[in-house]
């Protein structure tokens, strides 16, 4: 096992974010009804033209830059051709051997070791159409099937890497880096349920130290961070198997299923010529000043890297809490909005990185979704380290803004949540708690004076979470006449 070494290679297509589809001016919204967003142009009727819409050009070049790719001033469409229902014009308007951009690469970091993985290319092109089958989830067992073709023409870039990639937890950093870079460039919302990210892999296996490509197999149905993983640590274990019992590897399209966590055999891997490829002749090649690039270039914003290395700068995180807020902008947003509001970076971190997290990911949402927002969080935590909350009331109190989105200063007024500094308030129930606990007070008489620590905590229950900790502690060692 451990002499083989695996060679990976990704290709992921990402569904850009334009209005309007690649070639004509439908919407490309998702999730409207089936076949609402269409035209003659994307349901590909005799006699119509394509026309290019710029956005998706200066997404790519975004895309190239921001991966430190060149940028081709001179690239073209190419036709890819082959049937399927869901491609009513029998080719797929793509890009063949003269995509936009070329040769860059990206730094991924797996258990503190970087890793530079390379990319070979990032080219444009258009999505097919889908069928919904009915009666089964494929066309195996459908009664029958529909054409949906709202995603026909939608804009994908598909980003191909170089075979860089050596084992499973590295393609799954480099796939979140790729979706964080489309995040911050706002070209692409990397929502994989919803299929705007999607990811093959192309899997091989050679002896360790040999320079040589093994036969690989291209891995299909990726539609997750964990279908990554998992389908290349089978297919990496499959390989293996096979050249052990001394069997060869065919080049094959390998199909996952996520509920039985296996793949099997799609169809064997078809190669470029068998796509017949060749310029569009109803489009121009594209020609892209240097000038546009560096237009471009100067509208980039700023990427997580800088973004990351700004906050332990300006407001001395660590950088494990500077890697966790800017892992997602949406994150780093709303951290930013919430220091407008109140100037405690530290605390907001943690508030984000503990109970915020937990409960965005037990309603699997993003924390723009939820009814807490940047106000609302910096108003909880000036409360609480004005001390008129306690932390552990401060808890509930997230929770119910979450659920509410009442402000905490309305929710601790009508709940009647107010920390308790009165000392005569606090003393009654501390009496209260040293009479339940005799065995306590006795111990700590004889020495053990960690126990008050039992006491306090008795206090707080008696005062539901209300007291302030640090007063009744003060109080308690008075009482009990130690200092
Ligand atoms: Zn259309």
């Amino acid at each position: 096992m451990t002499s083989w070494e695996a060679v990976i290679g990704l290709e992921i297509h990402a569904q850009l974010t334009t209005n309007t589809k690649t070639f004509c001016n439908c919407s490309a919204e998702f999730g409207a009804t089936a076949n609402t967003h269409i035209c003659p142009v994307c349901t590909g009727m005799p006699g119509v033209l394509p026309v290019l819409n710029k956005n998706v050009v200066e997404y790519a070049i975004k895309l190239g830059l921001a991966t430190n790719c060149s940028i081709s001033g001179h690239n073209e469409f190419a036709r890819k051709n082959y049937f399927y229902p869901d491609l009513p014009k029998g080719y797929q308007i793509s890009q063949f051997d003269k995509p936009i951009c070329l040769k860059g690469h990206m730094d991924v970091v797996v258990e503190g070791k970087e890793s530079k993985i390379g990319i070979t290319r990032i080219h444009m092109e258009e999505d097919a159409g889908k069928l919904v089958h009915q009666g089964s989830d494929n066309i195996k067992g459908a009664t029958h099937s529909f054409v949906d073709l709202n995603r026909s023409s939608v804009p994908l870039l598909e980003i191909v890497s170089e075979p860089d990639i050596r084992n499973a937890k590295e393609a799954v950093a480099y796939m979140e880096k790729v979706k964080q870079i489309l995040q911050y460039l706002e070209i692409c919302d990397g929502n994989m349920e919803e299929g705007s990210m999607r990811c093959d892999a192309n899997v091989s296996i050679r002896k360790k130290g040999e320079t040589s490509l093994g036969t690989k197999a291209e891995v299909k149905n990726l539609n997750s961070f964990k279908s990554v993983e998992k389908a290349i640590n089978l297919e990496i274990e499959r390989q293996i198997d096979i050249l052990e019992e001394g069997g060869t590897i065919i080049q094959e399209t390998r199909h996952y299923n996520e509920a039985t966590n296996s793949t099997k055999s799609l169809r064997s891997k078809e190669e470029a010529h068998d796509y017949r490829y060749f310029p569009d002749p109803d489009l121009v090649p594209i020609v892209i000043s240097s000038e546009w690039v560096e237009e471009v270039r100067k509208s980039l914003p700023e990427l997580p890297e800088a973004r990351r290395n700004r906050y332990m700068a300006d407001y001395a995180l660590n950088e494990y809490d500077a890697l966790y807020i800017t892992s997602e902008k949406s994150l780093a947003d709303f951290f930013e909005n919430t220091l407008k509001f109140i100037n405690k970076p530290k605390d907001i971190v943690n508030w984000l990185m503990s109970d915020v997290a937990a409960y965005i990911k037990s309603k699997q949402l993003s924390v723009n979704a939820t009814k807490l927002t940047p106000e609302l969080l910096a108003g909880m935590i000036s409360l609480l380290s004005a001390g008129s909350i306690s932390g552990k009331i401060a808890k509930d109190v997230i929770l119910e803004i979450f659920e509410t989105g009442k402000n905490a200063q309305q929710i601790v007024s009508e709940k009647g949540l107010a920390q308790v500094s009165d000392e005569g308030a606090i003393k009654q129930a501390i009496e209260q708690v040293l009479q339940e606990n005799h065995e306590s007070v006795e111990s700590i008489k004889n020495g053990k004076v960690q126990a008050i620590g039992f006491l306090v905590g008795q206090v707080m229950k008696k005062t539901g979470g209300k007291a302030n900790p640090g007063l009744a502690n003060k109080l308690l060692k008075e009482l009990l006449g130690i200092s």
